[in-house]
């Protein structure tokens, strides 16, 4: 096989279930593998070094690995545990090194971000993102997680970012504690599948459009999508995750009330007369997630690439 025909290899590494993907985008994915991810944690390791195992012997080497995860995550590339899943509430995940026994496992650019932050890199390269540099993606699942891209890149600060967890202001009258166990009434103990189960007594999915709990939900994501506006100035915001995808009808009530919450100070059409097309689904729907771990390994392979002299497998940014 000429060089120009080595694939990509990636992991989404879910709280639920793994995604192993083989290809160089949505339209030449080789081969994908879904495996859970079981409570220990070697088992799941070992089930996806198999899978990769068998790839290169089928396929022959690859250009590079990209993992994306649930977090935190470790992503500081001069850490000594960089490309750990570190302080997870996920039993028997706490503390577990991923990126590093892979990549040295397989010898590649290992690229290592948050699922979130891999799923907002595919939208870019590959799905609703294309064309622009600054936007994000927002799941509402399980949990709530945020994938912010500036300039192209995953933010990257001290750690990345944490948006599902901020506080935001509650509707007035709401008394719900929230499900969080860091934080009881973050914005994903408030309106994440598991928090509208608990405050309606009934899975979400269960829920009628005129349910009360609703209410609660599109004001405190409406306060999600407000900071995210006024701190990194997204040119879209993809929403998705299987709450959104399950209730068509909370939209554009949460577009209608991040106009209500802006209340005019930012004078922008993207919060004004064309909201519909600012706050859209995803493009690549469900495959967002796997193309995301692909993503992931385009990039390192790209920032591989120009250091040629980095022998360290763990390149991350
Ligand atoms: P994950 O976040 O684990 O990757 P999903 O994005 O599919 O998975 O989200 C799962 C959550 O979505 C669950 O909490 C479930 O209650 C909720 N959900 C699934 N279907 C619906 C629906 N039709 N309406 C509202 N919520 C739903
Ligand atoms: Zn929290």
């Amino acid at each position: 096989m000429p060089a120009s025909a080595k694939l990509l290899a990636g992991v989404e590494l879910g709280g639920t279930k793994c995604v192993c993907i083989l290809g160089t985008g949505p339209d030449d994915v080789r081969a994908i593998e879904r495996l859970p991810t079981a409570l220990e944690r070697e088992d799941t390791l070992r089930q996806i070094e198999g899978v990769l195992d068998r790839w290169r012997q089928q396929f022959g080497p690859m250009r590079a690995l990209g993992i994306a995860s649930f977090g935190p995550v470790d992503l500081r590339a001069d850490s000594p545990t960089f490309g750990y899943i570190t302080s997870t509430s996920k039993a028997g995940w706490r503390n577990t090194d991923v990126a590093q026994r892979l990549g040295k496992r397989l010898g590649l650019p290992v690229g290592f971000d948050t699922d979130v932050n891999g799923a907002a890199l595919a939208e870019g390269r590959w799905g609703a993102g294309r064309g622009f540099d600054n936007f994000a993606y927002v799941t509402v699942g399980t949990g709530i997680g945020v994938g912010s891209i500036v300039r192209g890149r995953s933010i990257f600060g001290m750690n990345h970012t944490e948006l599902g967890h901020i506080r935001v202001v509650r509707k007035p009258g709401d008394t719900f504690a929230g499900v969080c166990p860091y934080h009881g009434d973050c914005i994903e103990g408030l309106a994440s599948g598991p928090a509208i189960e608990k405050r309606a007594g009934r899975p979400a999915a269960q829920l009628a459009p005129d349910d009360p709990a609703w209410d609660y939900v599109v004001h405190g994501l409406a306060q999600l999508l407000h900071t995210m506006v006024l701190t990194t100035a997204p040119q879209r915001i993809f929403l998705g995750g299987g709450v959104i995808g399950g209730q068509a009808h909370l939209f554009e009530r949460i577009q209608q009330e991040l106009k209500r919450s802006l209340n005019g100070y930012v004078e922008a059409p993207e919060v004004g007369l064309d909201i519909a097309r600012f706050i859209v689904p995803p493009g690549l729907g469900a495959m967002s997630g796997p193309l995301g771990a692909l993503a992931v390994a385009a990039d390192a392979e790209h920032l591989a690439a120009g250091k040629a002299h980095t022998v360290a497998a763990a390149v991350s940014r």
